[in-house]
């Protein structure tokens, strides 16, 4: 067999494997890296795209392959939110300028997808199994030529509020490829609970003082998190009462999956009727309803555009007022980056000083070191390809793991023999 690796090699964004065996070809995920000027064509000729769930940086460039009658697999829930964001990546690109995909394409992916745990290709058989890191998100191992690969895609094994992490005694074991992210594999976190616990404190100071809080927050997974998380600290009386809103329309229509699909998610989410209808948190569609003060959890995730961009720009100035974001990485272009490293940010030409409190709590749905240390620990693979991490991250990873496996870290367009 033969594994390329597309993109996704070195570095975090466009994830996208081939695997070739004699009978049949598969790509494992189909991603876009958002912040790339030329977008990489990745090769149509598969007789299989495996989705491991529906970040655009696994999903983005199946636009491309909308003419070719894909047979695309992966969970149910994946397919809704993708198809979704593909719809919203056709809207900002048109609005942006000449884009070569139009509505129709994205519905098209749609109608290619596959919805199932497991498929049988000419001399491969293919299963996908739950991976935590979002709600959908899957572990896929290969079976072909008497070989097993394990491709991980975005892997979490601790669990969350609301979702489990992956449960590795479930994968198959000694398998002679592991494909494994390495997004923290230099990094090993501070305990969920006591991340939580901080967030917490920095929301109640600044309802003290009656400040507001903007909390840029990915549409997908992150936003459903935290706001089921602060209605649920409203609720059992840790948060007072206070304006809490959701400003996003995908998180919105998000939620009705979550709802539908509560299924995939821990028990305590389970027993309740509509687990992602909040009792205390509003959805807005514009941020000219908001009713200081208020906590504003809203995209983009980043800050670039949208709610987050207007509102950082209202309350930056502001001390009494906290910007707190979720997310681990900060592209270098986000306004968000220079406002937490070095006090303003800049939006064409104007700069604006920033007098709020900007926090960076990381509360990822990624495994850290140690989690992927005890992911090869458990599966003992033969021989383990880095992939989805910085090249300092995947280094600091196969310097720990390189006496349990044979660790690569290819570079992208490597082929690997197996
Ligand atoms: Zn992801």
């Amino acid at each position: 067999m033969e594994i390329k690796i597309l993109g996704g090699a070195r570095e975090v964004g466009g994830s996208c494997i081939s695997v070739e065996a004699d009978s049949c070809k598969v790509a494992l995920d189909y991603g876009i890296k958002l912040d790339e000027k030329e977008t990489k064509k990745f090769p149509t000729d598969f007789d299989a795209v495996i989705i491991s769930h529906a970040h655009l940086d696994h999903t983005g460039s199946l636009l491309s392959l909308s003419k070719y009658n894909p047979t695309i697999v992966g969970s149910e829930i994946t397919r809704d939110v993708t198809v979704d964001l593909l719809h919203d990546m056709v809207n900002i690109q048109t609005e942006k300028g000449n884009f070569e995909y139009k509505e129709h394409h994205a519905e098209r992916i749609r109608q290619c997808w596959w919805a199932r745990d497991s498929i049988a290709l000419a001399g491969m058989k293919i299963k996908l199994q739950p991976a935590g890191h979002v709600a959908g998100a899957k572990v896929t191992s290969i079976e072909a030529e008497g070989k097993k690969i394990v491709y991980t895609g975005d892997i979490c094994t601790h669990d969350t509020e609301i979702l489990q992490g992956c449960k590795l005694d479930t994968l198959p074991k000694r398998p002679d490829m592991l494909i494994t992210e390495s997004t923290y594999g230099g990094k090993v976190r501070v305990p969920r609970q006591k991340l939580i616990d901080e967030l917490m404190e920095d929301l109640l100071k600044t309802m003290d003082n009656k400040g507001n809080v903007l909390i840029p927050t990915f549409a997908f997974h992150r936003s459903q998190e935290m706001a089921r998380r602060i209605d649920n600290a409203i609720t059992n009386g840790c948060l007072p009462r206070y304006n809490v809103y959701t400003i996003s329309n995908l998180a919105h229509k998000i939620n009705d999956y979550f709802n539908q699909y509560k299924t995939l998610f821990t028990k305590e989410v389970r027993k309740q009727k509509m687990p992602f209808r909040y009792r205390h948190v509003k959805h807005l569609y514009r941020t000219a309803q908001i009713e200081e003060p208020a906590i504003v959890i809203c995209t983009s995730g980043f800050g670039h555009a949208g709610a987050s961009l207007r509102l950082l720009k209202d309350w930056a100035g502001d001390k009494h007022n906290s910007v707190i974001l979720t997310s681990g990485y900060l592209p270098p272009d986000s306004p968000l980056k220079t406002a937490k490293e070095e006090g303003y940010f800049k939006i064409e030409d104007e700069t604006f000083d920033v007098q709020a409190l900007v926090k960076q709590i990381e509360l990822s749905g990624h495994a850290d070191q140690n989690q992927l240390i005890e992911i090869v620990n458990k599966l003992k693979p033969s021989r383990t390809v880095l992939v989805h991490g910085d090249i300092e991250q995947a280094e600091a990873l196969a310097e720990k793991i390189g006496e349990m496996t044979d660790v690569c870290i290819p570079e992208r367009n490597d082929t690997i023999d197996l």
